[in-house]
């Protein structure tokens, strides 16, 4: 199963949501591989992965590289990443002249996706073509969603351009859900904006939610998830509960 997380927002919880949900179903006993698609690698420093490790990395499968070469483990069982850097900025322009140019990362993927139950990538903050790869690849779609004013706004577009991709590209994609992050309950926005957004999309949301929660955001800087940074914190319990949604 391959899940892409999308959103065009930059901020919105996609990679915090990437790393710790790829943790929660690793820690599952599910083999797991993140796919780092964005030029920040922040999915990478979240791993902890230094900047040496990334020599090989998905810049490298743009190019036509082997998974073998590119794919290293993690610090956590049954979990895997294939890291980015700053490099993959020149894979989206060099990607605009290429045959078949939104199916290369299908493609490479193809050849370890019977090694993995679960596949997630981590895209960037824009809906250009390494994240039409990224839906092209993908079984679901998974879409965080900061409670805020413009959110909806967002989503719409968003929304049509996942029917585009399912009409040209990727017939069987479809939405794994829409996530609630950075949730603040004492806020009257949040309350507001997560009835508009149930309202609006209905079961496609998640029952569970992301609180705001400051070991979330401490995590990184550590080079670990939050479930292993601190397991019994809001964020990392709450991370949890969704592998458990999704696993069903
Ligand atoms: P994106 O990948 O969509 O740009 P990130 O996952 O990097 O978003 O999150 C943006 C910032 O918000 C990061 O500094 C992250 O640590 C922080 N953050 C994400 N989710 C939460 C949360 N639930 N509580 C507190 N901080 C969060
Ligand atoms: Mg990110």
């Amino acid at each position: 199963m391959i899940i892409s997380i999308v959103n065009q927002k930059g901020g919105v919880g996609k990679t915090t949501t990437a790393t710790n949900l790829a943790t929660a179903l690793a820690a599952c006993a599910n083999d797991v591989l993140v796919v780092d698609l964005d030029p920040q690698g922040n999915a990478s420093t979240g791993f902890g992965i230094s900047q040496s490790d990334r020599k090989s990395n998905i810049y490298d499968i743009f190019h036509g590289a082997r998974m073998d070469g590119v794919i290293i483990k993690t610090m956590i069982p049954h979990l895997d990443i294939i890291s980015a850097n700053i490099n993959l900025v020149a894979a989206e322009m060099e990607l605009a002249s290429v045959h078949n140019r939104e199916f290369v990362l299908k493609k490479a993927l193809l050849s370890v996706s019977k090694k993995y139950d679960y596949i997630i990538v981590d895209c960037p903050p824009s809906l250009g073509l390494l994240t039409i790869n990224a839906l092209t690849a993908s079984d679901k779609v998974l879409i965080p969603m900061q409670c805020e004013f413009y959110a909806l706004e967002g989503l719409s577009h968003l929304l049509k351009t996942i029917e585009l991709v399912r009409k040209g590209l990727n017939p069987s994609l479809t939405i794994q859900g829409i996530l609630l992050t950075m949730y603040d309950k004492r806020n009257k926005l949040t309350e507001q904006i997560e009835d508009d957004v149930r309202a609006y999309m209905g079961k496609l949301v998640f029952k569970n939610v992301i609180p705001r929660n400051v070991r979330i955001s401490e995590a990184p800087s550590h080079g670990k998830p939050v479930m292993i940074y601190d397991h019994k914190c809001s964020g990392a319990i709450s991370y949890m509960h969704l592998a458990r949604e999704i696993l069903g």
